[in-house]
Parts: structure tokens; C-alpha cells; sequence
């Protein structure tokens, strides 16, 4: 397989002529040659975007109408045959979970953010006030151009997240896919294409995100730059948009802390913090990774996840029984050995996993997989309490009140997500509440709900994706304001210079 830049509504060869592979994580086998996108593609996909958006019909069209193309990509996408394969394939993540959630979500996240444009009203008169008469109009309208800048975990949903609402509000946009996984966000912007999206309002450039991802941030052309993925790149994307003053919208890293209370049902907790930590082998930034569990039922839990965990299936992302696939590449996989290492020196050896599994059906890659890890009785300073890991291990830390739950859940310089097990609605929402982190779930994880803010407290990020909050974020204000007497010329303006009042 064989694809190119996507610029200015077509597929285009870099301008450097220059390819590069992306694998298939569990086999390690390349499975397409992609473009590689350089400084003067930049270029060329930012003077497509700022056309589209000066001179194009998109950012003019009435919200009624792009509403209704986003809604024809939507449907497009979920009658996509293969979508959820290219997927699998390039990200590594297992087809059951891709098909459930990863595409339905985007498909749906299309859809959300087509409602929010036809009901959001463009402008809004304010009721007529003597302290300031005249009429005083507030307007909604797009900031410009865009430019998303995505991770590999969750490739197709973090590209409909960047897309959505910046098309939705009438943006344009440039898209940067993490070069691991560029698969499904070029497919995307065919797709859009085929669905009527005009040339310009939306370009795809993989490329090297020093390269690629600083010009983007840095460039004066753009208008906003919105970043998903670590955040250590999430303050370099901020430096490089200071310059010329870009609002930023960044989704960083998370340590989210789950909290298991002493009246939660064992089971189904224990069932929540797998869920919560190993989706993706864990490479999700609002996987729960810090466990804290009540001390009366802390040897209980840890052993009923050691069992649990031992069930998990690995296999073939594309197998639908496989639990678990591999990591996002082998090196992925060092990296958590590494921190693996720092773990055993820290605390000792984990109680479970901290290896690569055996029995992997033929084929497979055994160096990109990791076991799920638990580390016991860890203490909330230790390194590997408090960086993110962004693979299979956990932490579990045992707490008497809830409190000290509460101190140890908001001791991290995180704040993207944390949950709260129990079989008490009223002390789980009380603890909800004190929690410094953008998204609590109580008694779930993961559980998104499009038409609700997504975002980070703290060093997880600046701004919210998602629902009202996050299309608003790609949407600047106007406040027009008309003299009381604008029918009459010669009334004058109020002011407190000369001869004017
Ligand atoms: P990353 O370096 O932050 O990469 C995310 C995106 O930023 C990729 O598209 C990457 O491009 C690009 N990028 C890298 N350096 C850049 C720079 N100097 N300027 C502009 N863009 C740049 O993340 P990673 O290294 O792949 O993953 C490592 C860590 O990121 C994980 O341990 C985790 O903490 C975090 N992460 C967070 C999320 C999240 O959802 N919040 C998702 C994934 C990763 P290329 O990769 O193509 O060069
Ligand atoms: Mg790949």
C-alpha cells in the first residue's frame, strides 16, 4: 500500500519526494509506504488551508449546511468496510474494542459536533440595558486556521476529535498524525472529500513532529494550534505558539487515580480497575494507573487482580476474542520494560507480569507485547507513581480514610481523569467532588459521553475538548456595538474628549 499527503483536496507526493513505512505493531511487518511530509509541505498545506478559509465557500456556508456534511462523513465512515481494520492494523489496537467504540465514536463525534453547529446560534442580541443603550450584538465566528497535532494511540478517534469541531465551527484545518499511525487520518480526509468537504478545509500531513508539528506551531499563518500527547511536547507546542499569540488547546499525559473504597463490590471493582488501566495495554491518557485501595480490603483486591489479570487474552489485535494486542511498537514495549526497571528498584519486583508473555499464537511480534504489572504497596512519591508510563502497569497503594484518599489522588502535578469505586453513591460523589482531575467516573471508566467537556486539570492540558466547551474553544467572539441613535447620522458619539459629548 502506497499513500500520499492530502492537500488541497488531493492526494499529493511530498515535495522532498520521500517515503517512509508504518507497521503493523504485532507482526512488525510494513504494511504501507506514506509520503513524508517536510517544511515546504507545510507550506503548501497551510496556503491550501488559509485559501479555503479567506477565499473558500466553507467558513461562509450557514452552520444548517456544513451541519449536514458533517453528517454525510459520518455516515460515510460507519459504512466504511474496512475502517476498523486500517485501524487495527496500524495502531495495534484490538479490532473488538476499535469496532465497539474507537469508530462509533468518531462516526459519532461528527454527528455531535453537527448538532452543537445548527444549534448554537451565530448571534446573540443582548436585552436592551439604560447603562448602555444601543444595541449590542455578540458574535460567534471561526478563529482561522487550525492545526491538530495527534498521538498514535487512538489514531482515527483523536483525528475526528481535532477535525469535528474546527470544520463544525467553520475553521480550516492541517492535521499532523503521529508518523506511527497515519493511516486512518488520511483516510478520513478522503473520505470527507468524497463527501463534499471543499478542497483546502481540511489537509493531512504525516510527518516528523519536530519537523513538521514545531512549523505548524510555530507558524503565523495558524491561528490555533490544538495538541494531543505528551506533556513534555504540550510545553514545547506552547513556547513555539507564544511568539505570535495562538490560543493553544493541549490534552496532555494523566496518573489518574482510581480509588477503591471498602463498601465497593470486589469484583466489579476489580473489573473496573483492569478496565480502567489496560485498555490499549494501557496506553491511554485517562488510564487509571494509580490504584488506592481501603486498607481492610487491600490484600483481597491486589489478589483478585492478580487473577484477573492472569485471564486477560493476548492475541491478534484482528482476533476478535484477543483482550489484549500488542503496544504501539517494540519500542513502545522497552520503554515500559524500562520503567519496569525503575519499579523494582524502587518498590521490588511487581506481583505480577514484568515480561513479555508467552504463548503467542504464531506470527506475532513477542518483544511489542507486555504482561499486564502490578506493583504493591508503592508509596505516591515513587517515580513510578508519579510519571506516566503509558503501558500495562499499575500501581496500588493502600489508604485508611478518605481523606488521606482524596490527598493521595490529588498529590501528582496531573489532572486528567480519576475514579471512585464503592457501593455508596453519596461518599463517592462527595469524593468525586473534591478530585482535581477534568473527568470523574464513579463505578466506570472510559465512559465517554460526547456532549461532555474532556480535558485536563493541572499539567494534563489547557482547554476542553468535546460538547458545548469544546466547540465554543474553536469559535472567536465579536461584540458589535451600535449607537442608540444609529438612524439618526448626526447623533454623536459618547465620549470624553472636546467637543464631542
Ligand atoms: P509525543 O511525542 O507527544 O507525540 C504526539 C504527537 O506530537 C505526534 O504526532 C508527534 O509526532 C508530535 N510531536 C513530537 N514532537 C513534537 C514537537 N517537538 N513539536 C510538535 N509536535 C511534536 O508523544 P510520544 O512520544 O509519541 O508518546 C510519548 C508519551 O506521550 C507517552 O508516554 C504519553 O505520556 C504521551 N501520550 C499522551 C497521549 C494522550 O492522549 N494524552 C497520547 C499519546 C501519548 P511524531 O511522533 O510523528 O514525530
Ligand atoms: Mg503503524
Amino acid at each position: 500500500m502506497r499513500t500520499r499527503l492530502f492537500i488541497d483536496g488531493q492526494f499529493q507526493e511530498a515535495a522532498s519526494g520521500e517515503i517512509f513505512p508504518t507497521r503493523d505493531p504485532a507482526r512488525l511487518t510494513e504494511i504501507a509506504h506514506i509520503s513524508r511530509a517536510g517544511l515546504e509541505d507545510v507550506d503548501r498545506a497551510l496556503a491550501a488551508a488559509r485559501h479555503a478559509f479567506d477565499h473558500g465557500p466553507w467558513p461562509r456556508m450557514s452552520p444548517a449546511e456544513r451541519a449536514e456534511l458533517l453528517r454525510a462523513i459520518a455516515d460515510r465512515l460507519e459504512s466504511h468496510p474496512d475502517l476498523a481494520e486500517l485501524e487495527a492494523r496500524d495502531s495495534g489496537g484490538t479490532i473488538r474494542r476499535i469496532s465497539v467504540m474507537d469508530v462509533p465514536w468518531a462516526v459519532g463525534t461528527f454527528r455531535a459536533f453537527a448538532d452543537l453547529a445548527e444549534h448554537t446560534p451565530e448571534e446573540v442580541d443582548l436585552p436592551f440595558d439604560e447603562r448602555a443603550p444601543g444595541r449590542h450584538v455578540v458574535r460567534r465566528e471561526p478563529i482561522g486556521v487550525c492545526a491538530g497535532i495527534i498521538p498514535w494511540n487512538f489514531p482515527l478517534l483523536m483525528a475526528a476529535w481535532k477535525v469535528a469541531p474546527a470544520i463544525a465551527a467553520g475553521n480550516t484545518l492541517v492535521l499532523k498524525p503521529a508518523c506511527m499511525t497515519p493511516l486512518t487520518a488520511l483516510e478520513l480526509a478522503d473520505v470527507a472529500h468524497r463527501a463534499g468537504l471543499p478542497p483546502g478545509v481540511l489537509n493531512v500531513i504525516p510527518g516528523p513532529g519536530e519537523v513538521v508539528g514545531e512549523a505548524l506551531a510555530s507558524s503565523p499563518l495558524v491561528d490555533k494550534v490544538a495538541f494531543t500527547g505528551s506533556t513534555a511536547v504540550g510545553r514545547r507546542i506552547m513556547e513555539l505558539a507564544s511568539p505570535t499569540v495562538k490560543p493553544v488547546l493541549l490534552e496532555l499525559g494523566g496518573k489518574s487515580a482510581n480509588i477503591v473504597l471498602d463498601d465497593a463490590d470486589l469484583d466489579v471493582a476489580a473489573g473496573a480497575v483492569l478496565w480502567a488501566a489496560f485498555i490499549h495495554a494501557g496506553q491511554a491518557c485517562e488510564a487509571g494507573t494509580r490504584v488506592l485501595v481501603q486498607r481492610s480490603i487491600f490484600e483481597e483486591l491486589t489478589q483478585l487482580l492478580v487473577e484477573r489479570a492472569a485471564a486477560l487474552r493476548f492475541g491478534d489485535p484482528l482476533d476478535p476474542d484477543s483482550d489484549l494486542g500488542p503496544l504501539a511498537s517494540r519500542d513502545r514495549a522497552k520503554h515500559v520494560a524500562a520503567y519496569v526497571a525503575i519499579g523494582v528498584g524502587e518498590v521490588g519486583p511487581p506481583i505480577c507480569g514484568g515480561a513479555h508473555p508467552d504463548g503467542l499464537p504464531e506470527g506475532l511480534d513477542r518483544e511489542a507485547f507486555y504482561l499486564p504489572t502490578i506493583f504493591k504497596d508503592v508509596d505516591n512519591r515513587a517515580r513510578i507513581a508519579q510519571e506516566e508510563i503509558f503501558g500495562p502497569v499499575i500501581t496500588v497503594t493502600a489508604f485508611d480514610t478518605d481523606d488521606e484518599a482524596v490527598a493521595l489522588a490529588n498529590d501528582t502535578i496531573y489532572g486528567l481523569a480519576a475514579g471512585v469505586q464503592s457501593g455508596d453513591v453519596g461518599r463517592a460523589r462527595a469524593i468525586a467532588r473534591r478530585l482535581q482531575a477534568g473527568t470523574v467516573w464513579i463505578n466506570d471508566w472510559h465512559a465517554f459521553d460526547l456532549r461532555a467537556p474532556f480535558g485536563g486539570y493541572k499539567q494534563s492540558g489547557i482547554g476542553r475538548e468535546l460538547g458545548r466547551w469544546g466547540f465554543e474553544s474553536y469559535q472567536q467572539l465579536k461584540h458589535i456595538g451600535e449607537n442608540p441613535a444609529l438612524e439618526q447620522a448626526s447623533h454623536p458619539p459618547l465620549a470624553v474628549l472636546g467637543n464631542a459629548v
